[in-house]
């Protein structure tokens, strides 16, 4: 049964006015949507899902966990070498609300710093594209959208952004239909929308279904698919 709505409700924001939900259609004068991804980097979803990508010219944000980065590197570096952003979602997929804040933030850096190795040994540090987009902001969403009030206020010490969202489409519920995953974004996604989608083995079916029918109706009504970047954060 589903128990949350495809739309962050309102309440939601107004509770926890310090993490990001969506960003204001007025900055954006024009139609733009902002799609995520979390649990990657997976081989076969995230190339498939990079190349679907790159079909409409979008970019967007990849929410990675730490212990994927370290797999599988190379796709890794692939996401930042095609001009998308990424954020840390923890080393191991922590349930924030189980999880005590030391240990939270523990996990936390342990991806930081694969993350950050990552790029260290890779040639992106000196790729124009990474520079001028600014694509490594510090972001950070967390599994499942569990967050302590003391770990969210410890990570934006560290200068992270809280990035939740404000239309998630379910793609890795077995009970959800493609259909619906897909409907979930069509219903709700507005102009500086945060859309998850995830690029896992779980999600995949929905995922795979939803995705290019999502780029491909909003990229006729003249819409644009963004990474989240430090630009998002400089007004
Ligand atoms: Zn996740």
């Amino acid at each position: 049964m589903r128990l949350v709505p495809s739309k962050t409700p309102w309440l939601f924001k107004k509770l926890f006015p310090n993490y990001v939900w969506e960003f204001s259609s007025d900055i954006n004068s024009d139609k733009v949507l902002y799609l995520t991804f979390d649990d990657g980097p997976t081989p076969k979803i995230t190339p498939w899902t990079l190349d679907v990508l790159k079909q409409y010219n979008a970019k967007a944000t990849f929410f990675c966990i730490g212990e994927n980065v370290k797999k599988h590197p190379e796709i890794f570096n692939t996401i930042l070498a095609q001009g998308h952003s990424i954020g840390n979602h923890t080393n191991t997929h922590v349930e924030g609300w189980h999880t005590k804040t030391k240990a939270y933030l523990e996990d936390f850096r342990k991806a930081e710093e694969i993350i950050t190795t990552t790029i260290e040994s890779s040639n992106l540090q000196d790729s124009q594209i990474v520079n001028q987009k600014s694509l490594i902001v510090n972001l950070f969403r967390p599994p499942f959208g569990q967050l302590k009030t003391s770990q969210g206020k410890a990570l934006r010490r560290l200068g992270y952004k809280i990035i939740m969202w404000s239309v998630v489409t379910f793609d890795w519920e077995e009970y959800i239909t493609p259909e619906k995953c897909l409907n979930s974004v069509l219903k709700n996604a507005t102009s500086g929308s945060i859309i998850v989608f995830h690029d896992s083995i779980k999600a995949s079916r929905n995922m795979r279904y939803a995705l290019p029918k999502v780029l491909d109706y909003y990229s006729k009504k003249g819409f644009r698919f963004e990474a989240i970047t430090s630009a998002n954060f400089n007004s």
